[in-house]
């Protein structure tokens, strides 16, 4: 995805000349669609029968992994006409670009179903991709799930530490804005739930400890105290998190675009014909005017 889309000669603006075209034009962006069909699958979304739908014009069930990748790649597409290079961390297959590998020494790497604790090791080949590709900015797809059904909203997570916390505030505030505005325009009435530190809670104590433990030497390389480090409760591929071997050099942000526990955003949403779409544009749109804000 790396090469430049076909650009139409002598078209610098659009329309009405109001909006420059290509406003992505020499902008490196890497696309980190979550999850994969291997190393971590993520959320299923359910119809009001408890089934796994297929989604009507994508032809793929609503499975986070799958949900994430055709997202992706539409967004790629979409920032490639406007004259952006683009990376995304996982082929057209799903696969990751580079495959995880064993840094915390153990002799192997386990799929999230089997160790938690080997996370960082399946983050930092999407981490490594977009360094390589010398990404300037990075989009992470996830698609959201909670034991609460009810539970409705867009959020956006972003770095609040590191010299780039403050662009990345900036970036999560216009992906949320961009996500929100557009499922308006497209008739899905969206629900904001703000923008938000990377640096969460996502697991009990006891297994935060073992977390951390596994990963100790990264740790303590990157600086950070492994018995104490409330810093390796980041997000891994915003690039912040001391477990990861190598940091991002990049202004990321993470988008949960919705949630596929909550059945009726499922039937009001996921199963529009135009779901994916309405999310991508909305991605992009957010993209743009970040860049076009700086
Ligand atoms: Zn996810």
């Amino acid at each position: 995805m790396s090469q430049p889309a076909p650009q139409p000669e002598g078209s610098t603006t659009a329309g009405d000349g109001a909006a420059p075209a290509r406003a992505l034009r020499g902008r490196r962006i890497c696309i980190d669609p979550g999850h994969d069909a291997y190393w971590g699958v993520g959320a299923a979304g359910r119809d009001a029968l408890g089934e796994i739908p297929v989604h009507p014009t994508e032809g793929i069930p609503l499975l986070e992994h799958e949900l994430t990748l055709t997202t992706g790649y539409r967004l790629a597409r979409r920032l490639e006409q406007q004259g952006a290079d683009v990376c995304v961390t996982r082929n057209e297959a799903g696969a990751l670009q580079i495959d995880p590998y064993d840094f915390s020494g153990d002799g192997q790497v386990r799929p999230d179903s089997v160790a938690l604790e080997d996370g960082p090791e399946r983050t930092q080949p999407r981490i490594d991709w977009a360094n390589r590709f010398r990404a300037e900015l990075l989009v992470s797809i996830h698609f959201n799930s909670l034991d609460d059904p009810s539970v409705r909203g867009t959020e956006v997570y972003y770095s609040d530490t590191g010299k780039r916390s403050e662009e990345g505030r900036r970036l999560a505030e216009h992906l949320l804005f961009g996500v929100l505005g557009q499922m308006q325009v497209e008739g899905y009435q969206g629900v904001g739930r703000g923008i938000r530190s990377d640096r969460y809670q996502r697991y009990p104590p006891d297994i935060q400890a073992r977390f951390r433990r596994n990963n100790a030497v990264t740790i303590a390389r990157n600086g950070f105290d492994p018995a104490d480090c409330p810093d390796c409760q980041r997000v891994g591929v915003l690039g912040n998190n001391p477990m990861s071997l190598h940091p991002g050099d990049y202004v990321g942000a993470l988008v949960e675009v919705e949630f596929l526990s909550n059945p009726e955003v499922v039937d009001e949403l996921f199963l529009r014909p135009d779901a994916l779409a309405i999310v991508a544009a909305g991605l992009e749109a957010g993209i743009v005017s970040y860049f076009r804000a700086a």
